[in-house]
């Protein structure tokens, strides 16, 4: 096992991983910027280092910063969490170069799949089915081409994307034209990559995603899918376990697919692969998220599995003790997503020092947060304050649980999701399960209507 674990990142994603490091028994280290000296990872560590300046560039992302406070506290394996540092083979490298067990997967496969043109190919090799595409596109002709071959809408999308951003939907040849451009740039200033390719764009599909396992001896399993389609702007808000619009012959392919593909790049660690299903039930690989995932506690809930625990263990080189026929899911989990953001005013990020907190509790009720009473958020990090799930023995219960938690959750001096939430859990058209990624739009439409 290994000596000590140092955490690359913050927020709930670095407390969930000491809580499961001290689990195991095993000592941890945190790095913080200077704007995240109050953070509840910082003091739930074993010891803690700051990194450098608010700034993610100088801190969180800086990569000498981050080994340095590795080999000063003596730590052998770092968890890089989401987002960050997780999904750059670069830095898994240089974490092997140095002796330092990156948990995660080989910078091979990653590569395979952190490019997500390259990710298409990988799939394609394997039989699983991909969302009509192109490779790199470097010319407006190629994509105009392309759309005439599968039809308009299509979508230009950055080949290192992530996070909802890097997309621009395009309907007809002269938007090719003004959008091409503005698509590379954004894709350079976000992700240091200009590269860009085209899908065809589906309308209102469901975003469906398997969530798999794999350990060192080519060992995987699947642990069924989770259905993240309410989105707003790409971005995941509310997400649960299983899917009702997911049958079982489905679930089976799916899950067969994902492990298809997570052996064929010799996949190591949690993983996710991304769906996107039609109306229809046909359903099309999107991309590989190559790493533990914001919604990870909705299979937790229904799987009784701990993915955090296994991946650490996985890194340090156990064998699954357990085989795709001893996971059984029970019942049904909802995940909220609760932000610093102000609905009333366009959703805008809303820091500042929370004045009173009171979290919800009770059975079937897990809160994932790094905030508490007196706590800054500070402006420079993205808007998460953390996560509701729910449990239940079904999918209403869950719903029902969930919203009985919502109204309990009382933070103040901030403006937050909260309100948001409790409206779309009580929605009709959420409550009958029955919508896709068009959720959102066409339920603030409805309120629009109503007002
Ligand atoms: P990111 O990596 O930024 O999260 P994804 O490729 O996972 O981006 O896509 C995020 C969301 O964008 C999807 O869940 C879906 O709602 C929408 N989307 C992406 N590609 C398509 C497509 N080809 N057709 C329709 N919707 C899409």
């Amino acid at each position: 096992m290994f000596k000590r674990v140092l955490i690359a990142n913050r927020g709930e994603i670095a407390v969930r991983i000491i809580r499961a490091c001290r689990e195991i028994g095993l000592p941890t280290v945190a790095i913080y910027s200077e704007a995240d000296e109050n953070s509840l990872h910082v003091r739930l560590a074993t010891e803690a280092y700051c990194v450098g300046p608010a700034e993610s560039t100088k801190s969180y992302l800086s990569i000498p910063a981050i080994i340095s406070a590795a080999l000063v506290s003596g730590a052998d394996a770092i968890h890089p969490g989401y987002g960050f540092m997780a999904e750059r083979p670069d830095f898994a490298e240089i974490c092997e170069k140095h002796g330092i067990k990156f948990i995660g997967p080989s910078a091979e496969s990653m590569r395979k799949m952190a490019d997500k043109a390259a990710a298409r190919k990988t799939m394609i090799e394997n039989n699983v089915p991909v969302i009509p595409g192109t490779d790199v596109v470097t010319t407006v002709e190629e994509i105009k081409e392309f759309a005439k071959e599968v039809g308009y809408p299509v979508i230009l999308k950055a080949v290192a994307g992530g996070g909802g951003k890097g997309m621009r939907i395009v309907n007809n040849d002269d938007e090719v034209e003004t959008n091409m451009e503005i698509c590379q740039t954004e894709a350079k200033s976000f992700f240091g990559n200009p590269d860009i390719y085209v899908e065809k764009y589906l309308i209102n599909p469901h975003h469906i995603e398997v969530q798999i396992l794999a350990d060192q001896y080519g060992n995987v399993v699947h642990f069924g899918e989770r259905d993240c389609s309410i989105q707003r702007r790409h971005q995941k808000l509310i997400e649960e376990a299983p899917s009702i619009a997911v049958n079982e012959e489905t679930r089976r392919a799916m899950g067969e697919a994902a492990i298809r593909a997570a052996k064929a790049i010799n996949y190591e660690g949690v993983g996710t692969f991304e769906f996107l299903m039609d109306h229809d039930g046909k359903w099309y690989f999107m991309e590989m998220n190559t790493r533990i995932q914001v919604e990870h506690c909705v299979t937790e809930m229904i799987s009784n599995v701990d993915l955090v625990r296994e991946q650490i263990m996985i890194a340090a080189g156990e064998k699954l003790d357990f085989t795709q026929d001893d996971i059984v899911l029970r019942g049904h989990a909802i995940e909220c997503r609760i932000n610093a953001e102000d609905p009333s005013k366009g959703f805008m990020p809303n820091p500042g020092t929370i004045t009173g907190y009171v979290t919800p509790g009770g059975f079937g009720v897990r809160v994932d947060s790094h905030i508490y009473q007196d706590y800054t958020v500070p402006p420079n990090y993205d808007s998460m304050l953390g996560k509701v799930i729910c449990w239940g023995r079904n999918r209403n219960e869950a719903r029902r649980r969930m919203y009985r938690a919502l109204k309990e959750y009382v933070i103040t001096g901030i403006e937050t999701t909260l309100p948001f939430h409790q409206d779309i859990i009580e929605d009709d058209v959420f409550i009958s399960g029955n919508f896709d990624t068009g959720f959102i739009e066409d339920y603030n439409k409805r309120k629009a209507e109503h007002a």
